[in-house]
């Protein structure tokens, strides 16, 4: 395993739609240390998740986690390693919910982002199995994030532009008000959930 670069927004490989995993390429070697190398990579830049285009590969392969406290987004719930090969999201609901989020690949800024507050995400795991996971709120907001880079869209794209602030900015001015409005969202979907 080894720790790939990123690439940063401006490469064109952010831009372009990453093609579906076909067949047996999932098995392959170079597939299956893609996918090692995006889970050490993540973890070596404190990410909550990591897409393939990031590392300038243009498949369908992505990934979340977030375990113990993440440097970047310490008030995210933690969510178990997902790897998700070629993802289809669809929003359950009408509702959105606006996430600050940031991006490995946009360093320095944040902004606020309307994300369909509970998603379907179908996909197949590393091993080939097709599996099903319906996340809500901020993990909703992650997997969006995650698929949104497969399809060569960045947060940035989403964003309200006047709602862009630096890390420095947002640690300052608006991340007690978000924490307020995302512990208030999380005990009324756990409430919803039946807890
Ligand atoms: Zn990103």
């Amino acid at each position: 395993m080894s720790v790939r670069e990123i690439v940063t927004i401006g490469d064109p490989v952010l831009r372009e739609p990453a093609r579906e995993i076909e067949g047996d390429e999932l098995a392959s070697a170079a597939v299956q240390e893609l996918i090692d190398d995006m889970i050490e990579t993540k973890r070596a830049a404190d990410g909550a998740g990591i897409a393939a285009p990031q590392v300038g590969e243009s498949l369908r392969i992505a990934l979340a986690e977030v375990e113990g406290v993440n440097r970047r987004y310490p008030y995210k719930p933690p969510i178990p390693l997902t790897v998700i090969v070629n993802p289809v999201i669809e929003p359950i609901g009408a509702e959105t919910v606006a996430i600050n989020e940031g991006c490995l690949s946009v360093p320095g800024l944040r902004g606020e982002v309307p994300r369909h507050l509970r998603v379907r995400v179908r996909y197949r795991d590393r091993e080939g199995a097709e599996r099903e996971l319906v996340a809500s709120g901020m993990t909703a907001g992650t997997f969006q994030h995650e698929v949104d880079h497969l399809d060569g869209v960045l947060f940035c794209d989403r964003a309200d532009p006047r709602s862009f602030s630096t890390w420095e900015q947002f640690e300052r001015r608006h991340r007690d008000g978000f924490v307020r409005r995302m512990e208030a969202l999380t005990e009324r979907l756990t409430a919803e959930d039946g807890g």
